[in-house]
């Protein structure tokens, strides 16, 4: 009997999973890695980070999503390189795994320009750990500031800085001010509605500029009516621990958010192939690595660009169509390059607005949340996610309630005077 070939997928993020779900049941021997348990829907990462959502609303075990593949193995273990000439994976846990195979669908992480010391000071929200830790500091400064006497150190914890206006940004932003401003004020005695500062810093000339101009100045306005302080066409210079300097001016916070860029997976590194700013692999247009014939990228770790020669953005959709064709080379249903088929871009501000670029179609407000809300509904994965998504947005819509409101582990804050740092 003929041998079937191994599949090994590193990575079961969109484009991973994707493809091990399309995978299944095909006469090939599957394995997905990831160092991490579960597969994470990151687009409402920031619900988490803002106490609207729970974590296991947006995650779930990657085995038990893959439970009904026979073909398909789960391991739980760590990349950390490729030999290629021995066809196969090196894994931290001190195995390799052979494969005639092989996706890297390894995703990207956080970039600070070059500044990495930043990253203590203002972390950004990729994980469950990271949105847990980022709720865990804004309800910590909130729970400070209705005791804090001195009104600047006050005035710190109340202020609310993100670094960055892409969809992340501006989604952040927005939740941050409905949190402070509307959802919890009520449940404090000396915190107002008016009392916080959320400040949105984004260099550029506007937010959110994958979207249409148009767009962008409408999600101003909807962050502006939210409370938002937008300041555009500012570089950031500096962040500390307890204040951001911007323009010259150092804005004294407790809660700095990082959104403002990304760096790949050290994929590129492990083959010693070239790779675009941001480290993604730079593929062709059948998503191989150049120079190997068996090795694909896809998703946030690859660079590939469209027929007008544009870069492809790093959004869920690009990962899991290149997750699914992938696999058609694979199994030969296809010879043609990989096109995206781009359906629209959305971003979310605030409980009941949100912007859609659906080409010669844009909408914002209300009606395009609507359309956020059912196209996030339907790709979360597993029903009882959708059930307690669904729950969740209906009780915070007609509440202003955010049920996760917990702050777990230590409360103790070894910072130091933000007062004293910034001088
Ligand atoms: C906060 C946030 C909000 C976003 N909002 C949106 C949005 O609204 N719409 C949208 O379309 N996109 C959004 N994105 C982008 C989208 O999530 C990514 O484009 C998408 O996740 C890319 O999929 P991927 O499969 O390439 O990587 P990922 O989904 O990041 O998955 C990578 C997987 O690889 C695993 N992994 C990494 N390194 C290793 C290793 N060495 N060994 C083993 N496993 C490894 C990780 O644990 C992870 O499971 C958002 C991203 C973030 C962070």
């Amino acid at each position: 009997m003929a041998k079937r070939p191994r599949v090994v997928i590193v990575g079961a993020g969109f484009g991973g999973l994707e493809a091990a779900k399309r995978l299944a049941g095909k006469p090939v021997d599957v394995t997905v890695i990831d160092r991490r348990n579960h597969h994470l829907f990151q687009p409402l990462l920031y619900q988490v980070a803002t106490a609207a959502l729970s974590p296991a609303d947006i995650a779930a075990p990657i085995r038990s999503i893959l439970a009904k593949a026979p073909n398909v193995r789960v391991l739980l273990d760590t990349a950390t390189g490729v030999i290629p000439l021995a066809n196969s994976v090196r894994l931290a846990s001190g195995r390799t795994l052979p494969y005639d195979w092989l996706i890297l669908a390894t995703g990207a992480r956080h970039s600070y320009f070059g500044r990495d010391d930043w990253a203590a000071h203002a972390p950004g929200i990729k994980s469950i750990e990271d949105a847990t830790a980022m709720r865990r500091s804004v309800l910590i400064a909130l729970e400070r500031a209705e005791t804090e006497s001195d009104l600047k150190r006050r005035n710190a914890l109340l202020t609310f800085v993100v670094i960055g206006g892409g969809p992340t940004g501006v989604e952040m932003a927005g939740a941050i001010a409905e949190l402070a401003r509307q959802s919890v004020s009520r449940d404090f005695r000396s915190i107002t509605p008016h009392c916080s500062r959320v400040i949105l810093i984004e260099a550029g000339p506007r937010v959110l500029p994958a979207f249409p101009p148009e767009l962008s100045k409408r999600a101003c306005r909807a962050l502006e009516q939210l409370g938002v302080e937008v300041r555009l066409g500012e570089a950031v210079t500096e962040v500390a621990g307890h204040h951001v300097r911007v323009g010259g001016e150092a804005i004294l916070t407790h809660t700095i958010v990082w959104a403002a860029g990304v760096q790949a997976s050290p994929a590129a590194e492990w083959l010693g192939v070239r790779s675009d700013r941001s480290g993604r692999v730079v593929v062709d247009n059948d998503l191989l690595v150049p120079g190997y014939r068996d090795i694909f990228a896809i998703g946030d770790t690859a660079a590939c660009v469209n027929d007008r020669g544009d870069m492809l953005p790093g959004v869920a959709p690009v990962a899991k169509q290149q997750g699914r064709y992938v696999v058609d080379r694979i199994l030969s249903r296809t010879i043609a390059p990989f096109r995206y088929r781009d359906y629209g871009n959305m971003a979310t501000i605030g409980r009941r607005r949100a912007v859609a670029d659906f080409g010669r179609v844009r909408l914002s407000g209300f009606s395009a949340w609507l359309i956020w809300c059912v196209a996030h509904v339907f790709f979360l994965v597993g029903f009882r996610s959708r059930l307690s998504v669904v729950l969740h947005w209906a009780w915070n819509y007609f509440t202003f309630a955010r049920s996760a409101r917990l702050i777990t582990g230590p409360i103790d804050n070894p910072r130091a005077n933000p007062l004293a740092e910034a001088a």
